[in-house]
């Protein structure tokens, strides 16, 4: 009897699932694994609140795969011993993984593979998470893309396969096999949840999705930017974990398209560009690995960063005294979320008004998104800092109140998070220090920098590695 383990990572669900989907059309018996390892649940980079998602995923992934009859094996450690162990309990012939593209995955199951291949069992890892990979949307040179609007036109030239069919019911008795106890609050983990976080799991997810396309992705194009109306899909925590599919969310893209005008179909167009967007940086992360530890843009390591611990730690908290950024800020840490255009204006103003390292601000972001992506969040972080690939040009800099102005002109978003500046009227609210009495009344805090002052130091900063010992030419304000 052929029996093949299926390693859940990145990809919680049954339906949708390339691996999974074949493995039980290549075996008679499939024996579904999770391993929490060490880096899940240890480091500095571990939040509460995406590991309390991700527990709450893999436990819908198990009640999903007792419904069809199959019992999922829990195990705690590392993947390269509980593996080659649990082979050997269920006597194995393989194991079916969907494929990783972070460097230090792609270098551990390469030792998994050599280990497993060493003994007669297969390692296989299989194209899921993205629908076109590293090497399979390329200039007409062979090379990696390094732009996205080049990227995604060749991405759009290709035709988008259909979603894999949903695991079968059980069709051979599974061994038993034991499987250890995952207990689902992340502060047995010493990780107490400090967030109120999304529901997870493969219903959730596509009940996110199934609300996402009834209308709001119609007008998608028109509120994504504009934070107080929560116009955006809310998919991401769901595609890290992978309890979605993204064949799944493009198949029902595609079909809204068909009933949809012209103005709305621009509008899912929209949407379907950030899916790329996903994707460019996905491909960018596993063409050139070392994004993951410095610049892209190696030149931009030498920056003189000033990394001001006291400003970093009012920026994390909330408490620059600017306050679209600090209601960023405060979403972010009370529920794991932030949305993209505010993520932009709160890296710039670390990078470009406080002048902290983006490496600080990631790390940051890491711990404390529930979608915590090495691939986006690193460029995320390089594209506002101006040191990635299709970066941001080091000399824009977003003005922190004319983005709160443009995106949130009523002061709804800030309002909601700055509860003590409540009182100020209007777009008021995004100037408080014009009313320095007032401001003083509230406890908030005055403003830790002068915008109109660092922005000249970060273009210093910026010129004296682009021209070192040279004369700064210093380009024109904007933002
Ligand atoms: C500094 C910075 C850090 C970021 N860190 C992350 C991260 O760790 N994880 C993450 O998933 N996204 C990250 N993003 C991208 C983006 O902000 C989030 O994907 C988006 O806010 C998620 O909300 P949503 O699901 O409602 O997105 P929607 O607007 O509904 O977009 C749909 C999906 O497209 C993808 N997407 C959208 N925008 C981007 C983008 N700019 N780059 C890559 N993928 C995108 C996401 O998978 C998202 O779920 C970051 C952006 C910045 C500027």
């Amino acid at each position: 009897m052929k029996v093949v383990i299926h390693w859940f990572r990145r990809d919680l669900r049954v339906t949708d699932n390339r691996a999974l989907h074949e493995a039980a059309r290549q075996a008679e018996l499939v024996v579904p694994v999770f391993i929490l390892e060490d880096a899940l649940r240890t480091g500095p980079e571990v939040g509460s609140g995406r590991l309390a998602f991700l527990l709450a995923a893999v436990e819908a992934l198990r009640k999903n795969l007792a419904a069809l009859g199959h019992s999922l094996v829990i195990r705690q450690g590392k993947a390269e011993e509980v593996l080659p162990q649990l082979v050997r309990e269920v006597g194995a012939e393989a194991v079916f993984c969907n494929k990783r593209y972070e460097p230090h995955a792609v270098k551990r199951d390469q030792r998994l593979f050599n280990a497993l291949n060493a003994r007669g069992v297969g390692f296989e890892t299989f194209k899921d998470a993205v629908v076109w990979e590293e090497r399979e949307v390329l200039t007409q040179a062979g090379q990696p893309y390094t732009v996205f609007t080049p990227y995604s036109r060749a991405w759009k030239a290709r035709p988008v396969p259909v979603p894999f069919p949903k695991l079968g019911p059980v069709r051979v008795r599974p061994p038993e096999v034991r499987s250890d106890p995952l207990p689902l609050d992340p502060a047995a983990y010493g990780h107490p949840l400090t967030q109120q976080i999304d529901p997870a799991g493969e219903s959730q997810a596509m009940d996110t999705l199934k609300r996402f396309m009834a209308g709001p992705v119609y007008r998608y194009a028109a509120t994504r930017d504009y934070p107080a109306q929560e116009g955006t899909s809310r998919l991401s925590p769901q595609l890290r974990c992978g309890t979605i599919g993204i064949r799944t969310i493009l198949a029902r893209l595609k079909a809204v398209e068909e009933s949809a005008d012209a103005a709305q179909r621009a509008s899912c167009e929209v949407f379907r560009n950030e899916l790329i967007w996903r994707e460019f940086y996905l491909q960018i992360l596993a063409n050139f690995p070392q994004v993951a530890q410095g610049a892209f843009r190696p030149e931009y390591d030498a920056l003189a960063w000033r990394n001001d611990p006291e400003h970093f730690a009012a920026w994390c908290e909330g408490r620059t005294g600017y306050p679209i950024v600090d209601a960023a800020q405060r979403c972010l840490n009370a529920t794991g979320n932030m949305p993209n255009r505010l993520r932009m204006v709160t890296a710039m103003f670390l990078t470009k008004d406080l002048l902290v390292n983006w490496q600080w601000g990631e790390r940051f972001f890491m711990r404390q998104l529930l979608d915590g992506d090495l691939a986006a969040n690193n460029g995320g972080w390089q594209w506002s800092a101006g040191t990635g690939t299709d970066a941001a040009p080091y000399f824009r800099i977003f003005n922190p109140v004319s983005q709160a102005e443009k995106f949130d002109p009523q002061g709804g978003f800030v309002r909601r998070w700055v509860p003590e500046l409540a009182a100020f009227p209007g777009e008021s609210i995004h100037q408080p220090w014009q009313n320095l009495l007032a401001l003083h009344k509230t406890g908030y805090p005055q403003r830790i920098v002068l915008h109109e002052e660092q922005r000249g130091q970060c273009l210093a900063m910026f010129e004296a590695v682009r021209h070192p010992g040279g004369r700064a030419k210093v380009p024109k304000a904007n933002g």
